[in-house]
């Protein structure tokens, strides 16, 4: 029975590892659930897998919280609250921590489990877009192990040989026949659209992505392709490689979700149905295999497969995510940073679809890149560049 910690329990991630735990009890235990404020789904995550730990970090929801699993006796779970507690949980006494909170909200908890050796399973991209080197040196000196929930970083790791798999933190890619990585992804809700109506999308439209169901902010990063520039950064690190290794390539329907091409003219690749339970389960289980709940893909009713290369003026925030990887690490926390002001602005109509990638744009080129040798010197650089790209906002 392997105790599992779920951070962001209520988001999309969170409760897809809770799906994939619903259908392998014997094998799963909820040892700690963690989230911002969302009170009335903890509790009902509470009262079903009655964890040790359940932890709000907004203050007034987590009294709620207290308060309403107060009267269910067979509720025993203890209530936490705020980011501390939830570093500190971070480090508790549990075997794998499934790190899905969106957002630099997630780096500190992240990091502090892999200090504390636990198997990681990461699903918060930013964390390891913000941290880079600081954070897989981390991982690596505490024996730590990250294995990639990103269906597109699991499709990878799934598609590379299991004497890489093993140790995949410590060996070169090259090592192993590899010429490079095919990391698909299909291109958002407004692929086929006209260039010039861009600007007028809605946050509605936005986040109606066509093949998967996820949180606000990953799908806004889906339609701008953000979320691919942050998965090529991710895919760097995870996999010890440079943007140029990586060739990112628009296939619609989201079947395959990446794949290897090597040496000798193989390509491997993963497929299935787009859906989360099937990397979570592939993490969970790693190396075994176990039944994740989701549909097994169909290839006679299935639709035909199309690719397509990006279109850098249709997605310009792909193309500032290269360059920020080649600028060096503070640049992507910069832009990480300044990305989630800007997905934030445009979900409450303050600013255009198309001013996100503009306006990160302007916070990256006016940022003047300051030494990063520690954490500490990324959270500066994270909330300095969040100050710029309001106060830019309030300057337009
Ligand atoms: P959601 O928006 O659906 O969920 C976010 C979760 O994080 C919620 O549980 C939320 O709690 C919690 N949270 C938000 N802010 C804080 C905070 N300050 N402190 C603690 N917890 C917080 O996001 P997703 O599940 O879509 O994504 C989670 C992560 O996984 C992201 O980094 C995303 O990029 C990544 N990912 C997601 C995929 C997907 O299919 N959804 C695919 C691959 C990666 P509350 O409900 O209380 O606000």
């Amino acid at each position: 029975m392997k105790k599992v910690a779920v951070f962001g329990s209520t988001g999309s991630i969170g409760q897809s590892t809770l799906e994939v735990i619903r259908n392998n009890p014997n094998q799963y235990q909820v040892y700690a659930l963690a989230a911002f404020k969302s009170v009335a789904l903890m509790a009902q995550q509470c009262i079903e897998f009655n964890p040790q730990y359940a932890l709000l970090v907004d203050a007034q929801a987590a009294a709620e919280l207290k308060q309403s699993l107060q009267n269910i006796p067979s509720c025993t779970t203890q209530v936490l609250v705020g980011v501390r507690e939830l570093n500190g949980l971070a480090k508790a006494d549990y075997d794998i921590l499934v790190a899905a909170i969106v957002g630099a909200a997630g780096l500190q908890s992240t990091l502090a489990a892999a200090q504390a050796s636990k198997t990681i399973l990461l699903a918060n991209k930013e964390s390891l877009v913000m941290s880079g080197q600081i954070f897989i040196d981390e991982v690596k000196k505490h024996g730590a192990k990250l294995l990639p929930v990103d269906s597109e970083h699991n499709a990878i790791f799934q598609s590379l040989p299991s004497e890489y798999q093993k140790d995949y933190l410590n060996q070169d890619i090259c090592d192993f026949g590899v010429k490079s990585i095919i990391l698909t992804g299909s291109g958002g809700p407004f692929l086929n659209e006209p260039l010039a109506s861009l600007s007028s999308k809605t946050p509605a439209q936005a986040v109606a992505h066509p093949n998967w169901s996820m949180g606000q902010k990953i799908s806004v990063d889906s339609a701008t392709m953000m979320n691919k520039g942050l998965e090529l950064i991710e895919a760097c690190w995870l996999f010890g490689v440079q943007p140029d290794f990586i060739e990112v390539l628009i296939h619609p329907q989201s079947v395959i979700h990446s794949m290897v091409r090597y040496l000798d003219g193989s390509v491997l690749a993963q497929l299935g149905a787009p859906d989360m339970k099937t990397p979570i389960a592939n993490c969970l289980a790693f190396p075994q295999r176990i039944v994740s709940g989701s549909e097994h893909y169909d290839f006679i009713t299935g639709s035909s497969f199309d690719f397509k290369a990006p279109d850098f003026e249709r997605f310009p925030n792909l193309y500032l995510a290269k360059q920020a990887f080649k600028l060096g690490q503070e640049s992507t926390t910069v832009l990480s940073a300044a990305n989630e002001v800007h997905v934030e602005a445009f979900l409450k109509e303050q600013i255009s679809f198309t001013d996100i990638a503009k306006f990160n744009q302007i916070i990256l080129e006016s940022y003047q890149p300051a030494a990063v040798d520690d954490i500490d010197s990324i959270l500066a650089i994270d909330q300095q560049a969040r100050r710029l790209a309001e106060q830019k906002l309030q300057e337009a």
